[in-house]
């Protein structure tokens, strides 16, 4: 692929949210583009959700290739795309977009970059889902793709019956065991949260079961409470930087046509300091 759209006009990429200042993907994406050799640069686009479709649509002519974009904008992404990938139609919101010959075309990789992450087979085994969120949808119809058989809860229980229906997976009212819990709330962002009210905001409480595996999609400087729970009582945790690093994968993937350097993308996403 060119490194130039336009004389004197460098392929631009990034990451547009409201607000995106705590976003560590312009470090990542610089990262892997450097190890890459591409003369291309990652931003960060602060964008109100009114000015989301028009700025958007002038971003192919000033040198973007393709976007990932963030809170509030991952509903609007799919609406405005010409194409969307099975995953983003399905899950409903788009987290990449890349600009080709003038069509947007919609993707989420925040699906496949869970299961990557996760990198262990999931069929047959019973996974439960906390929250119903952007996030929960992503990671609920990633795993059901994948063959597990999927529960979703949710704080708001009537948001995890209108999930399990349109997906056709299980709807729970309390904590049940699993082999594969994952945390799509946005329990445990404070990484002040004793971890006795982590576990109870998420119904889980202290007897709770650990499962064989956590994600917890929450990220931070420090591992979360959650973790540090499944961790003690020897689960395998995957955090949410490794997530974001594999979403982050496949969105690069998309745009350069080239396998993204997974090991200088952690590094990066690990000392971004927020
Ligand atoms: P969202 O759409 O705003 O959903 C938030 C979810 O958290 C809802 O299910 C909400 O339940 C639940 N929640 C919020 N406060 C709660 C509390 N005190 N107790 C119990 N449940 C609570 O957000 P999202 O986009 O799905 O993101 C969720 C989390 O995933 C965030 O922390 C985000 O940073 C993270 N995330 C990480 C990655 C990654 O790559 N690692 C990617 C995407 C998202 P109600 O319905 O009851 O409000």
């Amino acid at each position: 692929m060119a490194t130039d759209t336009a004389a004197g006009t460098p392929t631009l990429l990034a990451v547009a949210g409201w607000p995106v200042g705590h976003s560590r993907s312009p470090r990542m994406m610089a990262a892997a583009l450097r190890e890459l050799g591409l003369d291309w640069r990652y931003l960060k686009l602060p964008l109100a959700p009114e000015r989301f479709v028009q700025t958007v649509a002038a971003l192919p002519q000033s040198g973007y290739v393709g976007l990932n974009v963030t809170i509030p904008h991952k509903l609007a992404a799919l609406e405005l795309a010409d194409a969307a990938t099975d995953a983003a139609a399905a899950i409903g919101a788009a987290n990449t977009l890349s600009f080709d010959d003038g069509r947007v075309e919609a993707d989420n990789t925040d699906a496949g970059g869970l299961l990557d992450a996760v990198g262990e087979p999931v069929e047959g085994k019973r996974a439960l889902v906390l929250g119903a969120g952007g996030a929960g949808r992503a990671a609920v119809w990633a795993l059901r793709e994948a063959g597990g058989e999927v529960a979703v809860w949710n704080r708001t229980d009537e948001r995890a019956g209108e999930l399990a229906r349109e997906l056709g997976v299980t709807h729970v009212e309390r904590f049940e065991r699993a082999d594969v819990l994952v945390n799509a709330t946005s329990v445990g962002l404070s990484p002040k949260l004793p971890e006795h009210e982590a576990l109870e905001a998420l119904d889980i409480g202290n007897e709770g079961e650990v499962p064989s595996l956590l994600v917890d999609l929450v990220y931070g400087d420090k591992a979360t409470a959650l973790g540090q729970w499944a961790e003690r009582s020897g689960a395998r945790v995957v955090d949410g930087l490794e997530v974001l690093v594999r979403q982050g994968a496949r969105s690069l993937g998309r745009w350069t046509g080239q396998p993204a350097p997974l090991e200088a993308m952690r590094q990066a996403a690990r000392s971004a300091h927020c």
